[in-house]
């Protein structure tokens, strides 16, 4: 015996045929090609379908456990049995089973849901960070108003469809290893609808809505970035047949800022300060998004120090609070100075003990942790 069946589908020997079913219809949906086009999965389809072709008829599953395997022992074997092959779509083999559809289906609506739709919006750091009101033109199609979205001519009707008799499906019988199979597809005149329109409404050529350009305003609320989306409900076209809208996505684009690099709800800049000016403590001017603010350099700030503005980056969105403003500093040492420069800052280095520096050595990028946790402590 080449293959057990049992196996195959996971039941014990002394299975019942209501646990065979059970177990063979589990499979069934998982192993569908309609649900899983894996060539291997495939492969066990057809097997299940075989165990199950065996095991669910009683004399069959009596001969197969006296030895006799109806298919052969050969892998080729059942290639062209009765069982649902590939060929069968997942839809019917579930029909066949469990009964759904047909009584149920009837013809299907014309109307169907339109699409989402998404815009991008490109926004300054200041409308991304404190929110903006922006009137957005949007191509979108809506309702026909000469047919109301039924896609009819003002005073036709649909006719009904004589091949499904307005059914909008059409049966066939099929025969399978369960007998006769009944499998029920769309009426291929009607497409399912049931009804013919045979007068389209001359302004939508029947589709039930129109393509026009509107102008919406929508409010963007504060602290939004790069990438965030914003669902407006219903704002999408229309669907077919005067189907209800889809929704309308807006997808932020936040332009580069000339100085400020966004990091969540944080701002980055780089201050770049004279030698002097650090070491003997500044002044300086910043334009923050709030407007220009004094920043305090304390004497003896060192390069790569971070100076914190706390509170003055993005607000945070949908909720209350703001990140913060991070100044990096930078200071650059002079070059190219002149005589008298250099005779100061040679005399600077004489007072200071600094003629013959050793230099301190330290590891790698010992220090930028520590001056990150500095700036954040408010040192
Ligand atoms: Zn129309
Ligand atoms: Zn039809």
């Amino acid at each position: 015996m080449a293959k057990d069946y049992y196996a195959i589908l996971g039941v014990r020997r002394d299975a019942s045929q209501e646990e065979i079913k059970k177990a063979y219809r589990r499979l069934a949906r998982e192993l569908h090609p309609d649900v899983n086009p894996d060539p291997a999965t495939a492969e066990r389809f057809k097997e299940i379908n075989q165990a199950y072709e065996v095991l669910s008829d009683a004399n069959k599953r009596k001969m197969y456990d006296l030895g006799a395997d109806p298919f052969g022992s050969g892998a080729t074997a059942g290639g062209t049995a009765t069982g649902f092959g590939a060929g069968f779509p997942f839809s019917d083999i579930m029909d066949a089973f469990f009964g759904t559809g047909t009584a149920s289906r009837g013809p299907r609506t014309r109307a169907r849901r339109g699409r989402n739709h998404t815009i991008r919006v490109e926004l300054d750091l200041t409308e991304t960070a404190f929110g903006t009101t922006q009137e957005l033109v949007v191509d979108t199609a809506v309702l026909c108003d000469v047919c109301q979205g039924s896609g009819t001519s003002p005073g036709t009707h649909p006719d009904t469809c004589d091949m499904c008799n307005g059914r909008g499906e059409v049966s066939q019988v099929t025969r399978s290893f369960l007998g006769q199979v009944m499998t029920t597809r769309p009426c291929p005149q009607c497409g399912g609808y049931g009804t013919i329109i045979r007068h389209p409404c001359q302004e939508c050529a029947g589709d039930g809505r129109v393509r026009t350009r509107r102008t919406i305003k929508v409010r963007i609320p504060a602290g939004v970035e790069d990438g965030t989306h914003i669902q407006l409900a219903g704002e999408g076209e229309v669907g077919p047949g005067g189907g209800p809208p889809g929704d309308l996505f807006l997808e932020i684009v936040e332009r580069p800022h000339p100085i400020f690099e966004r990091r969540g709800d944080d701002l980055h800049c780089t201050v770049h300060l004279p030698m002097t000016a650090a070491a003997l403590g500044t002044t300086l001017v910043i334009d923050t998004l709030d407007g220009p603010e004094e920043v305090d350099i304390r004497p003896g700030t060192q390069s790569g120090q971070i100076i914190p503005l706390y509170g003055r980056g993005v607000p945070h969105l949908n909720e209350t609070g703001r990140g913060d403003l991070l100044i990096h500093v930078n200071v650059e040492t002079p070059t190219r100075l002149d005589s008298q420069q250099e005779e100061l800052l040679r005399q600077l280095a004489k007072l200071r003990g600094e003629e013959h520096p050793p230099g301190k050595f330290a590891p790698g990028q010992q220090g930028f942790f520590s001056r990150l946790r500095d700036a954040f402590n408010g040192r």
